[in-house]
């Protein structure tokens, strides 16, 4: 019962069947490639745009999470 078990995660990009083991740079992801859509997606979206001019949003943000909680 020593053998190791390949445990499977679906890549967060296109769904396909990974292999989560030291072997896989890219995990949870099946490549770079999708590793890289995600990142892209996200900083052209938003950290980009928020980046640009909505310090103040996002400070704003930030302190109405805390407001949230309490
Ligand atoms: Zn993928």
């Amino acid at each position: 019962m020593s053998r190791a078990l390949a445990l499977s995660v679906a890549c967060p990009t296109c769904r396909a069947s990974v292999e989560w083991s030291h072997a896989n740079p890219w995990r949870p992801f099946c490549s770079g490639r999708c590793k890289g859509i995600d990142l892209g997606d996200w900083a052209s979206d938003r950290f980009v745009i928020t980046a640009g001019e909505s310090a103040d949003a996002l400070s704003g943000a930030a302190s109405l999470g805390g407001d949230l909680k309490q």
